[in-house]
């Protein structure tokens, strides 16, 4: 008995002295503000609360000023699997959050799998998983370091926001249904809904924030860009007839989709992480847990109105309230300094064209959509054959390559008509073959960025590069992201909690390098795709 006892004893002290040596935080929360320019920071700054979330950030914790997109296209489904996986799509297969895929021969969603079912509804919404992600996430790999012991939850209205963070192992991943108001997943992850979750769902929050409406959280003519509100150029997302603020959204009832495009997509979704933090006990024991959050509603709201709108100018000052709120609801649930926070963007965002244009900065509109129907005519005047490009996304032309092959067309041939036709093009400065570019003169951090971005079986065979300021499609009106230029580049990457320093570095870094940060950190292996350096100036 005394030698049993004696053995347990050593068990215990051997057992807690490993615990003292690898410290980790008990949860990490990982931030990814869809659409988040880097000078959102500095923009609202006064207006940002003391107490609130990005001072919280920018005073007590670390901030990276000059972090950057080491890829091109800057679009959500790369950024959120750079972030987690550490690395870039010509690595981890993120291409674009849909591409065409030159094996199926046919469109693909970035995490589109019809072998999986939805949970939470009847809808078609769920069916989604992390397959076409290669690489593995700092999620898996934190569940690969503790034997699968840390819970690993993905939150975010968009399935791709909430799916490809949390990654293939993940305990869950719950995205919107805007259809039905409710968070889904799909049985990749479970069967059914955790019984909190449903509970969540019965709330029926989107019913109650329509009946609130969206009106501005201060008066209106002390917002900076009061004076540049409600242009033409600004899509109405909220109605065709809607004249700004207040907006009425109980004519929405029933249409749940438009929750997405106000500030309470983002209300939603933090009580929706808080609801998972208190009910899968997130760093509640000794083991770390890991939750992603993403806030997709600045996107959509940034889409339509643009960034120097009250409409996005309402909905950071929201967010910076909310982000204040979620640190006390940490503190008081996990505990000051026992979690490790971090916030990021997936993309910036280009100024809407037409207001460029109003101030004589040169932009201007591409139609996608029409070049890829007149290529096509084109092509079939010089070449004889219809259809000879299948599809014109991330800013690359697929060629219907089984076509090419069957015929006596010659790929080259084709590919330099293309690229001269493209090359004529108002605002196109130049086009070339993918295979091409690492002999094609560019600049060296453009040539690097296209690099990163290419991954044979999901990209195209020529690659486009379009004038700065001007964007792709968003004829009507709104703005969009994309390219490689800083204003789609330069995002926030922000740290606070558990072995952060407080300060901020003016070193270039990229949004490749926070996984690895987030492995030192923790002590865990990086992800298996990283390419990422270890940011030293966070760690203290
Ligand atoms: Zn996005
Ligand atoms: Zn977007």
């Amino acid at each position: 008995m005394q030698k049993v006892f004696s053995m347990l004893l050593l068990c215990v002290v051997s057992f807690s002295s490993t615990a003292q040596n690898i410290q980790r935080p008990k949860l990490v929360i990982g931030i990814v503000v869809d659409q988040m320019r880097w000078d959102f920071l500095y923009r609202y700054y006064e207006r940002y609360a003391e107490n609130g979330g990005f001072k919280k950030f920018l005073k007590q914790g670390f901030s990276c000023e000059n972090a950057f997109i080491p890829y091109a296209p800057t679009v959500t489904a790369c950024g959120h699997a750079s972030i987690y996986t550490g690395s870039v799509p010509a690595i981890n297969g993120m291409t674009g959050n849909v591409w065409w895929d030159n094996q199926l021969n046919r469109n693909v969603y970035c995490t589109e799998d019809s072998s999986v079912k939805t949970v939470g509804s009847n809808t078609s919404l769920g069916l989604q998983s992390p397959r076409n992600l290669l690489t593995t996430t700092i999620c898996d790999e934190l569940r690969l370091a503790t034997n699968f012991k840390s819970k690993v939850v993905g939150i975010a209205i968009k399935d791709r926001g909430s799916i490809l963070p949390a990654g293939h192992s993940a305990n869950a991943a719950y995205w919107y249904d805007s259809k039905t108001g409710d968070w889904i997943t799909s049985s990749y992850y479970m069967t059914d809904l955790p019984s909190w979750l449903k509970n969540f769902n019965a709330q029926k929050l989107v019913d109650k924030y329509y009946k609130e409406g969206w009106s501005t959280l201060y008066p209106l003519n002390s917002y900076t860009q009061s004076t540049a509100d409600e242009k033409s150029y600004e899509l109405r997302a909220l109605g065709s007839d809607a004249k700004g603020f207040p907006y009425n959204l109980s004519r929405f009832a029933g249409n749940y989709g438009i929750i997405a495009s106000t500030p309470f997509g983002n209300k939603l979704t933090t009580e929706l992480a808080k609801a998972a933090v208190i009910n899968e006990e997130l760093g509640a024991d000794g083991v770390t847990d890991f939750l992603t959050v993403s806030f997709s509603s600045p996107d959509y709201v940034g889409h339509s109105f643009g960034p120097n709108s009250v409409e996005t100018e309402d909905i950071y000052l929201r967010l910076d309230k909310e982000l204040g709120e979620f640190f006390n609801f940490l503190d008081g649930k996990v505990g000051k300094g026992q979690y490790l926070i971090f916030l990021s963007s997936d993309h910036g965002v280009a100024h809407v064209p037409a207001f460029s244009k109003e101030h004589n900065i040169p932009a201007g509109n591409i139609d996608m959509q029409k070049l890829f129907t007149d290529l096509n005519a084109s092509l079939k005047a010089k070449f004889g054959k219809g259809e000879l490009v299948v599809d014109v996304v991330n800013y690359q032309v697929f060629l219907n390559l089984p076509l090419i092959e069957s015929s006596s067309l010659k790929i080259s041939e084709i590919q330099e008509w293309i690229i001269d036709y493209l090359t004529k093009q108002k605002g196109i400065v130049r086009a070339f073959k993918t295979s091409d570019i690492p002999s094609t003169t560019l600049n060296a951090r453009v040539k690097e960025m296209l690099a990163n971005g290419y991954y044979p079986n999901r990209s195209g065979q020529i690659q486009m590069i379009i004038q700065p300021q001007w964007i792709e499609g968003f004829m009507k009106g709104g703005t969009t992201h994309g390219v490689s230029n800083t204003y789609d580049a330069h995002i926030p990457l922000l740290w606070y909690g558990w072995n952060i320093k407080a300060g901020k570095t003016n070193r270039e870094v990229y949004m490749s390098d926070i996984a690895a940060t987030l492995a030192a950190l923790l002590h865990i292996q990086m992800p298996s795709g990283s390419i990422g350096n270890v940011i030293h100036e966070v760690i203290k």
